[in-house]
């Protein structure tokens, strides 16, 4: 058998690199979200613990962990990864997604995906990515546990107010999750508002 190891390439900027998907010199500039943000939410916050509407109403899950901001060169990445099935983007944003939050959760359930919407695309992005976080921390992800029941429209198309309305009564969850530690993975986080069953 032979083997030749061909030079890694910057997915960014072409650079060759040593093992990295993504040079150092491109690395150190991706839109990482700010250490001060809401704890509840991850909104940026300018101080404190917690945003004011998480203060006024706490949400229906106790935290969200990500890494970037949506922008600039990482919403592109994100764009092709899931319209255009770059599936070799998945180690990218899942190895990111995993080297950033700890292990805490006894489940990883992806974003479950309207049938119709998972047929036309081939995967689940967010499935995609919770591998490399279950295989990173040996948490077990169950695929099956929660299902999308009506095609609603895409959060990002909408305006805030109207998000959590399209979502709501969207997902059943027909798996017992009483006393786990259940961490929901998806690719982009906009309001939030697919964790939050009853509130406008
Ligand atoms: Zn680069
Ligand atoms: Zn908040």
């Amino acid at each position: 058998m032979m083997q030749r190891a061909l030079p890694r390439r910057c997915i960014l900027c072409d650079a060759p690199t040593q093992d990295e998907r993504i040079c150092l010199d491109c690395d150190i500039e991706l839109p990482r979200l700010p250490l001060a943000r809401c704890a509840a939410c991850a909104v940026p916050l300018a101080s404190g613990e917690l945003c004011g509407t998480c203060l006024r109403a706490p949400p229906s899950f106790e935290r969200v962990l990500g890494v970037f901001a949506y922008d600039f060169p990482v919403d592109a990445l994100i764009h092709a990864f899931k319209y255009g099935r770059r599936l070799s983007l998945a180690p990218v944003l899942g190895e990111a997604l995993a080297g950033s939050v700890a292990s805490g959760a006894d489940v990883l359930v992806p974003m479950p995906l309207a049938p119709r919407r998972l047929s036309e695309r081939g995967f689940n992005q967010a499935l995609e990515i919770a591998r490399f976080v279950s295989r990173r921390h040996g948490i077990p992800i169950v695929a099956a546990g929660c299902r999308k029941v009506t095609e609603t429209l895409p959060q990002a198309a909408l305006p805030w107010k109207a998000r959590a309305k399209n979502v709501r009564r969207a997902f059943v969850c027909d798996t017992p999750f009483n006393g786990l530690r259940v961490a929901v993975v998806d690719d982009v986080l906009t309001t939030g508002a697919s964790l939050q069953p009853g509130r406008r």
